[in-house]
């Protein structure tokens, strides 16, 4: 049986992060991650400008871009009528990013990256260990996990804390009972990425359908991520394969199709969904969820990965109080410290999600916005830097911009 004061389950960024900020306070931290890596997972790939500060503080983001991670200055988006807004990063709003660019990288570079830092702070490291179950004493709390490796053999492992940093289908959320899928929106997606699409720019580009919407990003190295997320019942209708769908969609919509037509596919499509689910709380005695593990909505204004940065960054100082707490309550309340920092935190975030999740299911509403964004761009900066996670939620949720962005 192995020990630690802290067992990471899930070594993406929310892992990663949480286990650096961990080695770095002195925690003796043990991740596991049930995949070898470098490991591929499907994702737009876009990482906002101030996710940069997150990987700058982790001493990666000079390492990112050494890996040849592509400079975004901002975001453009089409609406289903055709209507194009553009928002850049670098703007005339007075808030400023850590960067004035956002950086898109491929998730098999990123995470192996952060893991790399998170060993390198002094965390223990675990592949090929995938995570079964959850150990509890008499009183129900988490003591331990057991662990599955390649070869077939089981483990039980104990630490004083288990954080749940395994993902969208976290096992140690459903083993505690917390995880929650939502009913709305149900999408899923399908990602591959290209070579030669053409005119790609220094934008990420959001494409608005009626029927789903795509994503296009220069990841750097001359190659694209393209991603389509559709309602997943158009896509169980279609019984279609994944790959099927993706190309039929693409082939569906002739402004994107046509980009798409001397470029090489240079992996396979791979596809994630229904996604959007939540926690009812991130934490339970003796566990933590971070990351995706505690909610994910929709991937449109692509903030996950910073979520999960900023989450790890956020949770670490809790576990080392819940660590030398007196008392098993004491203990508690620290990790509910931690939960409530979450939703303070991601609140207004959250808000701005579910807005654009409506918009982008009710084409009318994302054409009237489109509409005025296109043609007022300090409002289209804005949302663009909330997007970025530099600019304050409450700047594009006030009554004031709200109406002027539905105003005819
Ligand atoms: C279609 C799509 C596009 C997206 N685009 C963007 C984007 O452009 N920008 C952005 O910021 N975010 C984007 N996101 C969101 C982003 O991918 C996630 O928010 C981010 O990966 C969350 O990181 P994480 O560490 O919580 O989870 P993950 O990155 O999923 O990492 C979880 C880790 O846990 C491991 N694991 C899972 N189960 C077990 C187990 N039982 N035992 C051991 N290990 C286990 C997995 O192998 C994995 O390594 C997108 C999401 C989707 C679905």
């Amino acid at each position: 049986m192995t020990r630690a004061q802290v067992i990471v389950v899930g070594a993406g960024p929310a892992g990663s992060s949480t286990a650096w900020h961990l080695a770095r306070l002195g925690i003796d931290v043990l991740v596991l991650d049930r995949a070898r890596f470098p490991r591929d997972k499907p994702c737009a790939e876009y990482l906002s400008p101030e996710a940069s500060r997150l990987l700058d503080a982790m001493g990666a983001l000079a390492a990112c871009e050494a890996a040849g991670a592509a400079q975004l200055a901002g975001m453009v988006v089409r609406a289903p009528n055709g209507t194009l807004l553009r928002g850049d990063f670098a703007a005339a709003h007075g808030f400023r990013g850590f960067r004035d660019r956002g950086l898109a990288l491929r998730r098999s570079v990123l995470d192996a990256l952060l893991l790399e830092r998170a060993r390198a702070a002094g965390a223990r490291v675990g592949e090929e260990q995938r995570v079964t179950g959850l150990v509890r004493d008499a009183r129900g709390a988490v003591t331990g996990i057991e662990t599955l490796d390649a070869s077939g053999h089981t483990a039980e492992r104990q630490a004083a804390i288990i954080v749940g940093a395994d993902g969208l289908r976290s096992v140690v959320a459903r083993r505690l009972g917390l995880s929650r899928a939502r009913r709305r929106p149900k999408r899923v997606a399908m990602i591959a990425h290209y070579h030669g699409v053409a005119g790609m720019g220094a934008y990420g580009e959001m494409h608005v359908e009626r029927d789903g919407y795509a994503g296009f990003a220069d990841v750097g190295s001359g190659v694209t991520n393209v991603a389509v997320v559709a309602p997943a019942t158009r896509v169980k209708r279609a019984a279609m394969a994944p790959a099927a769908f993706f190309d039929a969609w693409l082939a569906a919509h002739p402004h994107l199709g046509a980009r798409l037509a001397g470029a090489q596919r240079v992996d396979a499509v791979r596809a994630t969904g229904p996604f959007a689910h939540h926690a009812r709380r991130a934490w339970a005695r003796g566990a933590a969820l971070v990351g995706d593990a505690a909610d994910f909505f929709d991937p449109f204004t692509g903030e996950g990965i910073y979520a999960a940065l900023r989450g790890g960054e956020m949770l670490a100082p809790h576990i080392v109080a819940a660590l030398d707490a007196r008392s098993p309550r004491d203990a508690d309340a620290a990790l509910a410290a931690y939960d409530a920092e979450r939703r303070r935190t991601f609140a207004g975030k959250w808000r701005v999600e579910r807005l654009v999740a409506l918009a982008v299911a009710v084409p009318a509403l994302m054409n009237r916005a489109a509409a005025t964004l296109g043609q007022r761009k300090d409002m289209a900066d804005l949302f663009v830097g909330v997007a970025g996670d530099f600019v304050p939620p409450s700047e594009i949720l006030s009554v004031r911009y709200l109406l002027r962005l539905l105003a005819t």
